[in-house]
């Protein structure tokens, strides 16, 4: 590690990073780290700087010498899988420490039957479908929105909810069903979107809501014997509106370690430094390596409007079946925004393709590589499943940067 880094870091990651390296980091990243205090982290850059996360490496290589047995650690955020794979973090690290992918790509754990009734809502030419443009591609039972689209289908890629809200208000004639999906993240923006459809009175506007909510399925991978997880690297734009205080209750109930991690090369890092300081110290508590954007208890105001619109229900993941608790579903004070009750959406029983494994490489059972299809028949270009269409599904980050 560089003193240069070792001097900013140590000052803008007050209360962010040296809190938590107090007990993440060895000894000497620490001694260094605290010499000079004097200049403040100001460039992305520097947490990608090759020389800090090879010393990160040594540091990791020295920690899992003293580990009794393997590890396997989970990502459950798509934009760490992609870091994983593009800074090539699996690379540094020694055999006995592993980084297993879990259920963190949004679009990748909707499951196909939501895909089938947002194709459904495209038959009514009265209706717009607007939506991210990472939903496009998604294949459905029998078609996606992007087949539909070529042929005819009014169907419009936004990138915020207020622009489907302004799509309703410039098209009264016509309903604009928006396809909400994501995790804690997108719910308050899209809760927002609903907010401000009624203050203007729209009663053309509605949401087809598929969200998600994380803590739920980690308690349940946690509990497979067959990952044998030893610690979370846990989600970091969901944390910045949840906390991450809400992991405290999984840690606590399973003894396991969670560390709230950014998405640098050195943030990962680190994160790993610090799970494994704890699997070493025997330890299972929730620390926030990403204090740079995470607090303990969320944003409050995120949180607030998230419940307002919504509230908790049951969901299928694509991959995991039906967990209780672990969605979101429009508070019928506002049905008349659902596009659920609004439309009456009833599609036949979703058709899965049996040659794709998006189930198993959610669960963290998979790697894409044991896919048969894998950069051969299923391609970006060409996804089968939804893990190779989406920029945070891992198939598609393992053929990007890991072949
Ligand atoms: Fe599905 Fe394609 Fe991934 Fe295989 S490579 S699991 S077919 S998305």
């Amino acid at each position: 590690m560089t003193q240069d880094l070792k001097r900013g870091m140590t000052q803008d990651l007050n209360g962010g990073m040296t809190q938590d390296l107090n007990g993440g980091m060895t000894q000497d990243a620490k001694r260094g780290m605290t010499q000079d205090a004097k200049r403040g982290m100001k460039f992305q850059d520097e947490f990608r700087d090759r020389g800090l996360v090879q010393n990160m490496a040594a540091n990791i290589r020295r920690m899992a010498e003293r580990l009794k047995a393997p590890v396997n650690f989970m990502e459950v955020c798509g934009t760490h899988t992609m870091a994983i794979y593009q800074y090539g973090i699996r690379t540094l690290l020694p055999d006995n420490v592993r980084l297993v992918s879990g259920p963190g790509c949004p679009v990748c754990v909707t499951p196909i039957g939501y895909v089938d009734k947002a194709l459904a809502c495209t038959a009514d030419p009265r209706t717009i479908v607007a939506t991210f443009g990472d939903m496009l591609r998604v294949p459905g039972s029998h078609s996606s929105l992007m087949e539909q689209r070529a042929g005819g289908a009014d169907i419009r890629i936004v990138y915020s909810p207020l622009d489907a809200v302004a799509l309703a208000k410039n098209n009264p004639d016509r309903r604009v069903v928006f396809l909400g999906v994501g995790f804690e993240t997108t719910a308050p923006t899209i809760a927002a979107s609903i907010l401000e459809a009624a203050r203007q009175n729209l009663t053309n506007y509605c949401v087809l809501a598929s969200h998600k909510t994380m803590p739920v399925p980690m308690e349940i991978l946690t509990g497979d014997p067959e990952l044998n997880l030893k610690g979370y690297l846990c989600p970091a734009h969901v944390s910045t509106v949840i906390g991450g205080a809400a992991y405290r209750p999984l840690a606590g109930k399973y003894h396991i370690p969670c560390v709230v991690t950014g998405f640098e090369p050195a943030d990962v890092m680190q994160g790993i430094e610090m799970l494994l300081a704890q699997t070493l110290r025997g330890e299972s508590k929730v620390e926030i390596q990403y204090s740079r954007a995470v607090s303990w208890d969320g944003n409050p105001k995120a949180q607030a409007i998230l419940h307002q619109l919504f509230e908790p229900c049951d969901a299928v993941w694509r991959g995991l079946g039906t967990l209780p608790g672990s969605g979101l579903t429009i508070r019928s004070e506002y049905a008349a925004f659902d596009a659920e009750r609004v439309l009456a959406l009833d599609v036949p029983e979703a058709v899965e393709n049996p040659a794709c494994r998006c189930g198993d490489i959610l669960k963290g059972k998979l790697s894409p590589f044991d896919c048969p299809l894998f950069g051969t028949v299923c391609t970006p270009e060409a996804p089968v499943g939804a893990c190779m269409v989406s920029s945070e599904g891992t198939c598609a980050a393992a053929y990007k940067y890991g072949r």
